[in-house]
């Protein structure tokens, strides 16, 4: 991974899998929450092996939109590795991600940044402060899976944070130096123990488009957490 050329202030990274529905709604709102901001920016759009016009489109809105960058997966990678690919070729002193569907609001970024930016911070966690837009079956293993993660990461590991979240170039350079395969990022980023705060918001619904993270890759995501910070699995095989 080479990111040290610093082009900008802020990279936003946008993992993208068959998000065609969405993007009309999603690339204006995220192109006028960043406009009105006093930085530079970069939105990197990494299709993770789309089967429909996500890349297409992207190209499209590129045209007018010279701030908006396309990074594609050859092949479906997952949210995880998409997220690597993107942060990867992202040039700011500050990166952050997102997801495309809305549910995070671009119009959080400003503030997320202006309080990393005041209070000298590396990180800046987005934290879901309602959950009532997810499904029951989602904030039960939610709930689960954040109870675990906490006593194999450490009591550091925000309760209900994703993957919105800012990252200054610092803690990028440390996540690289991670042996590690798969990453999990919101596991990595707590246990590096950076300086940050929580940024409370409110999940919205998905705005187009339906969930790309069925069942099977919400287990598959809770198995590579505990096999990236615990042994016990292996000592239950032997
Ligand atoms: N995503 C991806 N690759 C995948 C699955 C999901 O890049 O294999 C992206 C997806 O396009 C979205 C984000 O990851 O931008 C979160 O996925 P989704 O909104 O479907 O998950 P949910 O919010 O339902 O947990
Ligand atoms: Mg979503």
């Amino acid at each position: 991974m080479t990111n040290r050329g610093r082009g900008v202030d802020l990279s936003v990274v946008v993992p993208m899998f068959d998000e065609q529905e969405v993007l009309p709604i999603f690339y204006p709102r995220m192109r006028n929450a960043l406009d009105q901001l006093d930085l530079t920016y970069e939105v990197i759009a990494v299709d993770d092996g789309s089967r429909d016009g996500t890349a297409r489109y992207t190209e499209s809105t590129r045209a007018g939109w010279p701030e908006l960058r396309l990074v594609r997966l050859l092949r479906n990678s997952g949210h995880q590795a998409a997220i690597g690919a993107g942060l990867a070729c992202s040039r700011g002193d500050f990166a952050i991600t997102i997801d495309a569907d809305s549910q995070d609001p671009p119009e959080a970024i400003g503030p997320m940044f202006a309080l990393a930016k005041a209070q000298h911070l590396d990180v800046v966690y987005g934290v879901r402060e309602d959950r009532s837009s997810d499904s029951w079956g989602k904030r039960v293993s939610a709930g689960f899976y954040y109870r675990l993660m906490r006593r194999l990461v450490g009591s550091q590991l925000p309760s209900d944070a994703g993957d919105f979240r800012l990252m200054s170039r610092r803690v990028l350079q440390a996540i690289e130096r991670q042996p590690q395969a798969g990453r999990i990022y919101r596991l990595i980023v707590p246990w590096l123990g950076f300086p940050s705060q929580n940024y409370g918001y409110v999940r919205e619904r998905r705005a187009a488009g339906r969930t790309k993270y069925p069942l099977s890759r919400m287990i598959a995501l809770g198995w590579d957490s505990v096999t990236a910070f615990s042994a016990a699995p292996l000592r239950l095989a032997t």
